[in-house]
């Protein structure tokens, strides 16, 4: 037992000591989140799945200029298709998806683009393209503390001539143009959004992204045309989009282990553009998700 004065200086030590930083607050699956003005929603959830959608925003306010420079069209009805893959995925698996949307129109935001094309210098887009990856970064943690890995799937349309959907795994129309052989010697995979998935996996990098067990192959069975895929293995001389600065960053590179994903780019005749199409491709893809974490990552949802 201390001599009572020194007892007294240890109390009083103990109550002057500060607190510990209060840890932000869980978010609540199935709850959304907004940043500044409301541009950025985050609806946090508890899958291993995380979406984006960055193109499908309509809002266009007076205080953020119109950019100068980059595409500026938005990718219609884009935040409608990921609601009604949400939905579907949300009913067969009985968990939530995290999901970020931005609501800026792409005409004052491009949050798929690096910083300077993406908000054109603005200080307020800027802000607004950081609460985006900032919401990415914090759902796909989320997804990795609790699963152990987590897939992105960000969500785009398309309007190229051929009407499929076009798989972006961060590997352009020339890496994929090539035979399997060909394809598999030359380690691009190690580049790509399924790189960690190949290196745990290992075997060809060509069956992983157009096998019969790809995703491709599986969503072209289920009645969704899709390169790179079984039937359609290469892009060949159609323009194709190999992913942007969202799965780049988030999935495909080196710091981004433990997370895999793709750019999903929809065409909008039979997809995109009525509610009965939207809600077709929510029933085959998520099915077609959920196999492919099954098989790949073990992940079993409670339902
Ligand atoms: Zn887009």
């Amino acid at each position: 037992m201390p001599p009572p004065r020194l007892l007294l200086v240890l109390i009083l030590l103990a109550v002057a000591s500060p607190a510990p930083a209060a840890a932000p607050a869980p978010k609540v699956p199935g709850q959304s989140y907004f940043g500044t003005a409301r541009h950025v929603e985050y609806l946090a959830g508890d899958l291993p799945l995380v979406i984006t959608v960055p193109h499908g925003g309509r809002a266009q306010p007076a205080d953020l200029p119109p950019r100068q420079k980059g595409v500026t069209v938005m990718d219609a009805n884009t935040q409608e298709l990921a609601r009604d893959l949400v939905a579907e995925l949300e009913r067969l698996s009985g968990g939530r998806v995290h999901v970020i949307f931005s609501h800026l129109h792409r005409s004052r935001l491009d949050p798929n683009r690096e910083i300077v094309e993406a908000a054109n210098g603005h200080p307020g887009a800027e802000q607004v393209w950081r609460e985006f990856h900032a919401a990415i970064e914090g759902a796909l943690a989320a997804a990795v503390a609790r699963h152990g890995f987590a897939f992105l799937v960000d969500l785009h349309g398309h309007a190229h001539p051929v009407a499929r959907l076009e798989l972006g795994y961060a590997l352009a129309g020339p890496q994929l143009n090539r035979s399997d052989a060909a394809f598999d010697a030359s380690g691009v995979i190690g580049l790509s959004t399924l790189a960690d998935l190949h290196a745990r996996r290992g075997g060809s990098a060509a069956d992983l992204i157009r096998g019969p067990r790809s995703l491709g192959s599986l969503l072209a069975a289920g009645g969704l045309p899709a390169t790179p895929s079984g039937p359609d293995p290469q892009p060949g001389d159609q323009p194709f989009f190999a992913g942007g600065y969202i799965v780049q960053r988030h999935a495909a590179a080196a710091e981004t282990r433990k997370v895999d994903g793709l750019q999903i780019e929809c065409p909008r005749p039979g997809v995109r553009d009525t509610p009965e199409n939207r809600a077709r491709f929510g029933r085959i893809t998520a099915p077609v998700l959920l196999e492919f974490l099954r098989e790949h990552y073990g992940f079993a949802p409670a339902r």
